[in-house]
Order: C-alpha cells, then sequence, then structure tokens
C-alpha cells in the first residue's frame, strides 16, 4: 500500500482551486518560507487559463537570427559529426552585454554572460566541450556542454558503435557482458527550461567547473566511465525575459508530443542522439525541493518496472544530498524534501509524454525527473521582495540543484553497469515484441494496485495511401514526425493483408517490434477515459496522433505481418496537379491546403471558396498551383462546372492565446493580435475581415468609442470565437442566440463528434480535442450545429469527470450537444462558435482546417450585404 501523509487529500483540491484562477497570480503557500509545508500546486501551462490573457506579438521572431532546428551540419556539428573525439574545443561567439536580462537582479548569470563562462570552462582543461545545438524563437545560441574523460577520434567512434547496438540490437548486446565496461554512460541534464526558473543553469555552470577542475580521483573515475551532457539553458528567451515561455509564448515543458518550437526539437535531437540512461529537468519552486518520481496514474507505455526501480532510487540519493546542505525551515525557510510518488496520493502525475523527463524514457531513460528547486523568486517576489532576498532565496536553490546533479552523476557511476543493462533490456522488450509487462506489486516500497498501468501493443499500425486515406498530406506530416522521433516506420512495395484488411502499395507500416515501440504507441494509441481511476490531473490526459492529426491510422491487433517494405527516410512526395488543363480544385481538408490557399491568395491568385470547403481556381494559376502541389504537397484535381464566392486573403485580428496565433500564422493567416487595451486604443478595423476571439477581450470593459467601433465592424466583418472568452463575447455583443454551457474546468481530452454542419464542419474528422469543454443550448432559427459531441459519450482519451458540488459539467451532460455552431448576426456578421480546442499548443493538426474554414466563411460578403456588394472587399 501506498504511504500518504494526512495532506494528500487537499492536494487534488489545491489542484483544482488553481484551475479556477487566473494562472500567473496562482501562488502557493509555499511561495513564502515561513509557512508550513504544503502540497505542491503546479505553476499551470496554457491550460485552461489561456483564456485568460491575450497573447501580444510574440508569434514572430523579431530577430535577423532566425530559429533554427539542427540539420545544418556546418552550424551544428554535434548532430552530424558523431565521431569527432573529445575535448571539442569550440569558441562560442559572445552574444552583446544587455543589461535588461531578468537574471541580473537575482544576482544569476545573464544569458550574455554564458558563452564566455563557457569559453573559459573549456580553456581550464581537456574535459569541457560546449557546441552550440540550435537557436531559440527568438534567435538565441542553445548550449550544450559535454564533460567526459578526453576521447580519440576511434573511441569516440567505437562509443557511438555501442550505443547504435544497444538501440538497434539488444537481445546481442544483452549477451556481451563486456559491453558495459567499454561503455560510457550517457547523463543528461536540461536547466531553466521555464525560463523564470533559473537557478538550473547556475548550478549545471557551477558542478562543470567543479569537474573541470577537480583532483579528486572520484572525479576522473567518474568521468572515464560516464558522458556528462547538459542543456545548460534551454529557454534562452524566457530567461532573458524572465517569463515561463520562449519567445513563441509556448510552456516547452508541454510540447514534446509536439515538437513545435526549435529548442523542444533540439532537445528531443539531443536525446535520440545521446541515448541518455538517467536524465534531470531542472525547475522551481517547490518548497520543499520537489524530486520525481510522480504519483499515479503512470503512463502506460513505460517499461515502468525498470523505471520505477531506478527513479526512485535516484530520488532518495538526491533527497539526502538536499537533506546535506543542512537547510531548515527555521534558519532559512526551506522545507525538507518531497518524492510525489511516496508522499501524495494523486495530483502529479506522469501520464502524459508531454514534459521532459515524461519523453526522455521512451529514448532509453531508465530514470527520469522533474526537480523543483524550492525558493521561490519569481511572479510578483521577483518584483516585490527586495533584492536581497531574491538573492540569497536564489543563493539556496541554485545550491540545491547543484546537489541534485552531483548526487545524480553519483548515482550514475555507482549504477553504471546495471543502468546501461537495463536501458539495453527496455530496448530488448520492445525489439522482440514482448507483451506489456504488469509491474509486480511492491516493486519497489509503496508500489499498490494504484500505480499500475499497462497497455496492448498492437502487432503494427498501418497508415494506408490511396483511398483507404483520409488525407495523404497529413498522413505524410505524420509519417515525417514519427521518424523525427526515431521511431520506425517502413513503406510497403507491394500490396498486402494485415488485420483482414487490404493495403496498396505505397501504405507505411509502424512493425511494434521495435526498440522504441513504447513511443510510437504513446502516439499513435488511442489512449484512454481515466476519468474512473483518479481526480486530479496535472496536465492533459488525453492525445492522440491517429485521431487528431488528420490521417487515416489503422491498428493490427491481429495476424501475422508480412509486408515486402523498405525503411521510410522522409515520407514521400504528395503534392499533384491533373495533366489536363482547365480549372482547378483543392479540398481543404488539411492545415498545408490552407497554407497553401493562403499563399495562392496573397500572390493575387483568383480564387473561389465552395460551400463544401473547397478552392477553385481559373486555369490560368496553373503554374502557381504547380508550385504550391510542390512546396505544400498538396493535390489539385479538374475543378469541373464547380463555382463558389469569390475569397480574398483573410486579415485577422486576433484576441487569443500564444499558441493559437502563433498557428494560425503558420497556416498563413495574416493576423494582427488585439486585447481590450488596443480596441480601446482606438483600433483600426479597416483592414479587418474577421476577428478571432478567445482570450484578453471583455466587450464590457471597452469604453463606448471602441464599442462603436465594433459595432460598425459587424455589419461586414466576420467573428470567430472560442471557449469562455469567445463565448462571453458573443453573448455580450448580441450576436448568435446560444447558451454557452461550460464543462468541468480541468476536463480535457479526445472526444468523438459528429459533423452535420458543411461551412466548418465539413469533412471534419470524427475526433476532436477539448480543455475546458463547453456546448452550446437554447439555440436561435439563424444557427447551424456544425459539430457536436457524439451522442452515446464523447470522450474517448482523457479526464472528464462532473463538478465535485453537484452542478454537473461531466462528460454525460455533453451527450449529442453542439460544440460548434454556426449563423449570422442580424447586423451581417457571420459568426462561428468553437466549444471545443482546434488550436490547442499547435498539437491537433487536423483540427486546424476547421478553424481555417470558419475564418474563409465568415470573411465571404455577409448575406444581408450582399446585394449591394458585390465583390469581397
Ligand atoms: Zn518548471
Amino acid at each position: 500500500m501506498r504511504l500518504s501523509k494526512p495532506l494528500s487529500p487537499l492536494f487534488g483540491a489545491a489542484v483544482a482551486a488553481a484551475l479556477l484562477v487566473p494562472p500567473l497570480f496562482v501562488h502557493p503557500a509555499a511561495a513564502d518560507p515561513a509557512a508550513p509545508p504544503s502540497p505542491a500546486v503546479r505553476d499551470f501551462g496554457n491550460g485552461p487559463e489561456r483564456n485568460e490573457e491575450a497573447a501580444g506579438d510574440t508569434g514572430r521572431a523579431a530577430s535577423a537570427l532566425r530559429a533554427a532546428t539542427p540539420d545544418d551540419p556546418a552550424r551544428y556539428p554535434f548532430f552530424h559529426d558523431r565521431d569527432r573525439g573529445y575535448p571539442r574545443r569550440t569558441e562560442l561567439p559572445v552574444p552583446a552585454e544587455n543589461t535588461a536580462d531578468a537574471s541580473i537582479k537575482l544576482g544569476l548569470v545573464p544569458y550574455h554572460g554564458i558563452a564566455p563562462r563557457l569559453n573559459e570552462l573549456q580553456r581550464l582543461g581537456d574535459r569541457v566541450s560546449v557546441e552550440v545545438i540550435g537557436r531559440s524563437h527568438q534567435g538565441r545560441d542553445l548550449y550544450l556542454v559535454t564533460v567526459t574523460a578526453p576521447e580519440s577520434r576511434a573511441e569516440a567512434r567505437e562509443q557511438r558503435r555501442i550505443r547504435e547496438r544497444i538501440e538497434n540490437d539488444p537481445a546481442a548486446a544483452a549477451r556481451d557482458r563486456g559491453l558495459a565496461a567499454r561503455y560510457k554512460a550517457p547523463v543528461f541534464v536540461n536547466g531553466n527550461i521555464h525560463g523564470n526558473e533559473w537557478e538550473g543553469t547556475d548550478a549545471i555552470l557551477r558542478v562543470v567547473e567543479e569537474l573541470a577542475t577537480s583532483t579528486d580521483p572520484v572525479v576522473t573515475r567518474l568521468l572515464a566511465r560516464t558522458r556528462l551532457y547538459f542543456n545548460v539553458t534551454a529557454n534562452p528567451d524566457g530567461r532573458f525575459n524572465g517569463v515561463r515561455a520562449n519567445g513563441a509564448g509556448f510552456d516547452m515543458n508541454r510540447d514534446f508530443v509536439t515538437a513545435s518550437q526549435p529548442e523542444v526539437r533540439a532537445m528531443r535531437q539531443v536525446m535520440i542522439d545521446t541515448q541518455p540512461v538517467v536524465m534531470l529537468d531542472l525547475h522551481g519552486y517547490v518548497n520543499g525541493t520537489l524530486i520525481e518520481p510522480t504519483t499515479p496514474p503512470h503512463g502506460a507505455n513505460y517499461e515502468y518496472d525498470l523505471f520505477i526501480k531506478n527513479a526512485y532510487a535516484n530520488a532518495l540519493g538526491m533527497e539526502a544530498a538536499v537533506k546535506a546542505l543542512g537547510h531548515t525551515v527555521e534558519k532559512d525557510g526551506v522545507h525538507p524534501p518531497q518524492i510525489p510518488f511516496r508522499d501524495s496520493d494523486e495530483g502529479w502525475d506522469d501520464w502524459p509524454p508531454i514534459f521532459t523527463p515524461q519523453y526522455a524514457p521512451f529514448q532509453g531513460a531508465v530514470a527520469a525527473h522533474t526537480v523543483e528547486i524550492p525558493l521561490r523568486v519569481n511572479g510578483s517576489d521577483y518584483t516585490q521582495q527586495p533584492v536581497e532576498e531574491l538573492r540569497r532565496r536564489s543563493s539556496i536553490n541554485t545550491a540545491v540543484a547543484a546537489a541534485a546533479i552531483r548526487a545524480t552523476y553519483a548515482f550514475a557511476r555507482d549504477r553504471h553497469d546495471a543502468l546501461v543493462a537495463d536501458q539495453i533490456e527496455m530496448f530488448r522488450r520492445g525489439a522482440a515484441g514482448e507483451p506489456a509487462r504488469e509491474v509486480p506489486l511492491g516493486t519497489v516500497p509503496g508500489f499498490g494496485p494504484e500505480d499500475v498501468y499497462t497497455t496492448t501493443y498492437p502487432r503494427a499500425y498501418v497508415i494506408p495511401a490511396g483511398s483507404g486515406q483520409r488525407s495523404a498530406t497529413a498522413a505524410a506530416r505524420l509519417v515525417d514526425h514519427l521518424v523525427a522521433n526515431d521511431v520506425r516506420v517502413e513503406r510497403a512495395v507491394r500490396p498486402f493483408r494485415a488485420g483482414g484488411a487490404s493495403y496498396p502499395a505505397g501504405s507505411y507500416v509502424v512493425d511494434m517490434h521495435q526498440p522504441k515501440r513504447g513511443l510510437a504507441n504513446v502516439m499513435l494509441e488511442r489512449g484512454a477515459d481515466i476519468s474512473p481511476r483518479v481526480d486530479a490531473m496535472y496536465d492533459i490526459s488525453g492525445w492522440s496522433h491517429a485521431l487528431l492529426w488528420g490521417a487515416t491510422v489503422d491498428a493490427v491487433t491481429s495476424g501475422t505481418l508480412r509486408v515486402a517494405a523498405e525503411p521510410v527516410a522522409v515520407a514521400a512526395p504528395t503534392g499533384s496537379l491533373p495533366r489536363t488543363s482547365g480549372p482547378l480544385a483543392m479540398k481543404v481538408t488539411d492545415a498545408k491546403e490552407v497554407r497553401a490557399l493562403n499563399d495562392l491568395l496573397a500572390q493575387g491568385v483568383q480564387v473561389s471558396w465552395t460551400g463544401d470547403g473547397s478552392a477553385v481556381l481559373p486555369a490560368s494559376a496553373r503554374d502557381a498551383a504547380r508550385t504550391a502541389a510542390e512546396r505544400y504537397g498538396v493535390a489539385f484535381t479538374p475543378a469541373g462546372n464547380a463555382t463558389g464566392t469569390p475569397l480574398a486573403p483573410v486579415r485577422i485580428a486576433a484576441a487569443a492565446s500564444a499558441d493559437e496565433l502563433f498557428t494560425l500564422r503558420e497556416m498563413g493567416f495574416d493576423v494582427t493580435p488585439v486585447s481590450t487595451a488596443a480596441l480601446n486604443a482606438g483600433f483600426d478595423w479597416s483592414g479587418v475581415d474577421v476577428l478571432f476571439v478567445s482570450s484578453g477581450l471583455s466587450h464590457a470593459a471597452l469604453t463606448p468609442q471602441a464599442r462603436a467601433a465594433l459595432e460598425a465592424f459587424l455589419a461586414t466583418g466576420g467573428v470567430v470565437g472560442r471557449g469562455a472568452t469567445g463565448s462571453a463575447f458573443n453573448a455580450a455583443a448580441g450576436l448568435l442566440t446560444a447558451t454557452s454551457v461550460a464543462g468541468r474546468s480541468d476536463a480535457n481530452g479526445v472526444v468523438r463528434v459528429t459533423s452535420p454542419g458543411t461551412a466548418v464542419g465539413g469533412g471534419a474528422p470524427d475526433h476532436s480535442f477539448v480543455y475546458s469543454p463547453r456546448w452550446f443550448t437554447g439555440l436561435g432559427a439563424e444557427v447551424t450545429v456544425e459539430q457536436a459531441y457524439a451522442a452515446d459519450g464523447p470522450l474517448v482519451a482523457g479526464h472528464w469527470r462532473a463538478r465535485t458540488d453537484g452542478t454537473g459539467g461531466g462528460q454525460e451532460d455533453a451527450r449529442g450537444q453542439a460544440a460548434v455552431i454556426s449563423g449570422r448576426d442580424e447586423r451581417g456578421a457571420a459568426v462561428v462558435l468553437f466549444g471545443t480546442e482546434p488550436l490547442f499548443r499547435n498539437h491537433p493538426k487536423g483540427l486546424f482546417p476547421q478553424v481555417a474554414k470558419a475564418l474563409y466563411w465568415s470573411s465571404t460578403v455577409p448575406a444581408t450585404a450582399r446585394d449591394t456588394q458585390p465583390a469581397p472587399r
């Protein structure tokens, strides 16, 4: 049985309460060093609080130094010349000094101070190497430090070969008794992924300096047996700006299933290429220091028996190291560490693979931890506490983080061979296609029935080619995403049968007998409704690339798998153009088609928009269409006699969250961020076709002048709204006749939907995503239901319970209710309201086109004005 402290029941309540508060203002009692220990309250990512504050103009990388991913061999040799020896002695370019860096107030190293320090550390001896592994959204270099004993090129090559053998031939690696003795165990420490949780970076610099200069034979032996990798600051934009998110406004510790951000793609590639046995992700602030492993629910796709024994052991080691620093509540306000697995019932889980330490195990880590250092220096403390007090706290935090790092590399040294063996065993089970194991109760003290989560792996997944595929462009995107995650995908060279179905040549196959099958499955499975098992979840509980990314994915659960196939490095091209001349049609079912269409509109191509969601181009646009087909992989067909409403480039004013702004721009829309304040400052509506409202716009808070300007806009412009803020705006502005009903605010996941409407719902996938779900009742005669929640229970995967106060809000209340509606306001505005989350964190790619269709439809000339305005704007 799990031991639980008396405080544990409050844990869920505290989390639930936090959900109702705008995130930037969540301050656990633990922020006050004098306060008693409280259960950990998370700082929220961009969940329901996304509806509160509109994103400013963060969506574009302002710098001439564009965000970069690691595909340039000249710029990022770490990923391309794996056999270079160590040390590598890179002279890092030093950024200009900038006194606006938020780190300076805390007495911590500013971003511009990191490169000079790393250049110095490399000169101290032959142990430290630094490489640039990418660039942040705002164009700052990302630094990876490797600390290890010197290696010749031949020795580095041998290390690479052993690593590859562990991954690619784990059964042979397991039989090779001498392998561990020849292999340097990789350890990965990630600092500062949340920009305003600073001290991980400073602790890394301190530890690297110790390792660089130590004459202790223990350190010499450590570096002969390990490679220690440090991502000094995973979020330099946030570090500089003093905020949690990167320059694009993304919480990157929620982005690992999506990898929308360049910093996350760099971290992902480091983990794939180094294959760490242990990883540490340094965060703040929880007093006392929070050290994972987590509470249930536990991700069902891990080899959890291997994971928990190592993760728990290292957590105990880190706890001892932190305690040994001698901080106390009485002396300096530091509470003793807490280990959620041991000390709490629920609310700090490892269910979704969106966090760094919950992603790392899929790349080989058999221990991975979030560590939350104790003393809060961000939020209101940053602005309100005296500088001296902030520096006192930061100094303690740095010491705590450094203690956790030292304990972890000692753990890697002491358990070296066992950790390597466990990583081999993890990959071996996958490659052999063994059934998932149920972890025995008591495998570590406190591991009870509440900790047991398992899955059933299918034999394979098939992503069909041909008529069985909903969207070839979506299929290609999914395949490329899987490959980028180091999941093995093959392409059938001949037709085949699997699971009772026939598939044409060109279909993609994910054979689940592969070393990283856990990662393949966590992305491609449907997921599970875990509402009955737990009350409080930390973040999202449902996701599915198979159900939400727009491609058809079949699970093969029975029979043998016999396919003549070749490995896939990149998905096959999908663009096409008919041979015959004449008008062209492109059906918009994927974000790539939206991007292509916006590109064509921007070029001045005459496009009309049909009622069933297709774009029609004149024959004269053939060259532009060919370019779009090649660039975006979209397919054109002969348009025949199809006609539609003339479409112009859609100019959007958006009071939206940062992820929505990013996604709208990614689709090629022209977006101007707005907010209540922006409209009150005298906003010029003349260049706007559609107002998108989901965050940070209150109709009630508009000045009379701003309201009058908005009224004038509503006679011709469209409105697309989402969530609580969109619904409130709809009601206050008197747009559609509908009552917006809120489900429980922390409910989220994948839902089944039906799509009776055509303007927005036409051709939509059978599944959608919700977070703080809403539905619409009391619909006026002008309202069309575009999409509804499935009548027999919507939730497929995730967590959605009724509210505990008896006011409903559960998934049963949403059955058959309208999830997306459209209609024309009597002033003329075409309005669409979403109760779902189609752009959430740039993840559900297959849902993006619904928003695009809403924008296209609402920007076409309003019915009431059509007679007097024959041409669109
Ligand atoms: Zn954090």
